[in-house]
């Protein structure tokens, strides 16, 4: 189990276990976090407190994108050799092998307000997919804390 964050203070990309008690600091700034003793069910960030917490399939980023790309270079040059079956096999293929990796692949579950990561965290009945009107709710908190911070109205 593990998250991965931006640090509260900085902003400096950071990641903490959270399997045994330890407590957190920035390497940028030496802002010390207590990120230990998570609930196994995580009701609440561990970073910023929130109890708005979203699911997303833990999919690396790319990787099927990568795959798909690299199947239609490959059926391009399949189907100059007027290897149509074998064109077809090679897209149908992928599609299901990115499917497969889809549904094998866990979920991550990512806080609204602060988009922490955690990984390796069961999913609960809590935590549903991304919500675009909450996602939008915590996007105009962001602009609105950051107005306050450059002494904007
Ligand atoms: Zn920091
Ligand atoms: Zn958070």
């Amino acid at each position: 189990m593990k998250v991965v964050f931006a640090c509260p203070q900085c902003g400096a990309p950071a990641q903490a276990r959270l399997d045994s008690p330890s407590d957190w600091q920035c390497a940028a700034c030496r802002h010390p976090l207590h990120v230990h003793a998570p609930d196994p069910a995580l009701a609440t960030c561990r970073i910023c407190g929130n109890h708005e917490l979203y699911k997303k399939k833990d999919f690396p980023h790319g990787l099927g994108m990568a795959i798909l790309v690299l199947a239609c270079a490959l059926s391009l040059v399949t189907y100059n050799w007027y290897e149509k079956w074998l064109t077809w096999a090679i897209l149908i293929g992928t599609a299901a092998f990115d499917g497969v990796l889809y549904l094998l692949v866990g979920d991550a579950i990512v806080c609204y307000r602060c988009n922490a990561h955690y990984h390796g965290f069961q999913a609960t009945t809590e935590h549903q997919p991304h919500e675009l009107t909450i996602g939008e709710r915590y996007r105009q908190e962001r602009l609105r804390r950051e107005q306050l911070k450059t002494g904007r109205p």
